[in-house]
């Protein structure tokens, strides 16, 4: 049981800065804007945390859950926790000095404790299907990660056109690391930043199915795009999706993870897969694909629709692949936003134009969902999901949520 605290005294919550990947998945979800970050660090203001715990399970790492009983005065500032490369050791516990019948005590009123139900502000689910297959997390951390060898690197979108996305396939020979469809893993950058702090790891979902890229062997694939300009269209090199990019066969990367418990499919047969990406967010849907594409004529698919956006045709990555699988297996609907003499479409337009099939998925109990891409995407793609679905939404959207049936993860 967790009574409450003595008003003096303050149970901090605190990001371990040396496992947290930066997702920003904590952020997304806290419901009172106590998280933010800089360049480094994500960081929890004490004066605003209420322990509600609805960032907890979404974070793919559990960096997030760390808790030090303090008095409230001794709190660690945002300034403390943005100075971090490492958590603090743990201070005597404060309730050591505190009258014997002084029992921890939270605020009344104040906050939630850790036994109180979360308050879910993500708009997608925190739990995976029923039927997904368990999956392994947190198999290695930054102090020991796994070694992967490079075993093929190509571009898989025309060399002609600005956005240069690669298909990298890492090997893990004997070592173990399990993944199923829609995990992601780390990569640490070698080298150091500005301030000579070793660089921290970037998270890449995985692009290929559980049994392998190669069926049989222990290798997985990676979809990375070069980052050659910022946010605002200035020119910048990403540290690290500009070192995978350049890798050699041969190289060794340094990997932690596998993370990600709820964006999992569902294992169960003639599940639906409803699809729904831009650019590199093609990654899971590929590992979906290629898993269904692996049992074709074992009775175990349902239906497959895919939404995949881009500015032009020949930036898609995967195009050609894409396009030769079987009509009857997958219906693809793709959406181009610069592809001259065309008027722009974006995912949420196909989306739209496609109502009565996507409204006949929605209806089905064993649909299930997945966005994956572009953060600016996802109001959108909720949006055309509502239109589709009509009065109903809000509540159809609740249940998606908490039934494991709509996963959204963009970055
Ligand atoms: P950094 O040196 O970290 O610089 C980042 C800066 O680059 C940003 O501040 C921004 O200004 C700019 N930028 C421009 N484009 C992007 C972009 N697309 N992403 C991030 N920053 C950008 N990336 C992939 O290529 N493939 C994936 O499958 C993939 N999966 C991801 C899954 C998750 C859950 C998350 C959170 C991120 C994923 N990313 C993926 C993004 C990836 O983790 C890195 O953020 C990206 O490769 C940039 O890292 P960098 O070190 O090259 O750039």
């Amino acid at each position: 049981m967790n009574a409450p605290l003595p008003a003096e005294m303050l149970k901090q919550h605190l990001i371990d800065p040396e496992i947290c990947i930066r997702c920003n998945t904590c952020e997304e979800t806290c419901p009172v804007d106590a998280i933010t970050h800089d360049g480094r660090n994500y960081v929890v203001d004490p004066a605003i945390c209420n322990r509600c715990m609805a960032c907890v399970p979404p974070c793919p790492t559990g960096s997030i859950d760390n808790w030090r009983l303090m008095l409230r005065e001794q709190a660690y500032s945002l300034e403390d926790q943005f100075g971090w490369d490492e958590l603090p050791l743990e201070k005597p516990s404060p309730a050591a000095d505190m009258p014997a019948a002084a029992e921890p005590r939270e605020p009344q009123g104040a906050a939630a404790s850790e036994t109180q139900a979360p308050v879910f502000a993500a708009p997608g689910s925190v739990v995976p299907p029923w039927s997904a297959a368990h999956p392994y997390v947190n198999l290695y951390a930054p102090k020991a990660p796994v070694t992967a060898t490079v075993v093929g690197n190509f571009r898989v979108t025309d060399t002609e056109m600005g956005s240069d996305v690669h298909h990298i396939v890492l090997d893990f020979g004997k070592q173990f690391f399990p993944v199923l469809e829609g995990q992601s893993l780390g990569i640490l950058p070698p080298g150091t930043d500005a301030q000579g702090r070793a660089h921290f790891a970037r998270q890449y979902s995985i692009a290929s199915p559980r049994d392998g890229e190669r069926p049989g062997y222990n290798n997985l694939s990676l979809t990375v795009k070069r980052v050659t300009e910022d946010y605002e269209g200035k020119p910048f090199n990403g540290v690290c999706s500009n070192y995978l990019c350049d890798l050699a066969k041969g190289d060794t990367v340094q990997v932690i993870g596998p993370f990600g418990s709820s964006f999992l499919m569902p294992n169960h047969a003639r599940a639906n897969l409803l699809m729904i990406c831009t650019g590199t967010g093609s990654a899971p849907m590929r590992a979906m694909t290629e898993h269904c594409r692996r049992r074709i004529g074992q009775d175990e698919n349902g239906k497959l629709m895919l939404f995949f956006g881009a500015r032009t045709e020949r930036e898609l990555p995967y195009f050609g692949p894409l396009m030769k699988l079987p009509k009857d297996f997958i219906d693809i609907n793709l959406a181009l936003s610069r592809e001259p003499d065309q008027p722009k479409r974006y995912v949420q337009d196909a989306i739209v134009e496609r109502a009565a099939d996507v409204a006949a998925l929605l209806a089905d109990e064993d649909t299930y969902i997945y966005v994956c891409g572009l953060k600016g995407m996802e109001a959108g793609v909720l949006q055309a999901l509502s239109e589709v679905a009509g009065p109903q939404w809000d509540a159809l959207h609740a249940k998606l949520r908490e039934q494991g049936r709509l996963h959204l993860e963009t970055y």
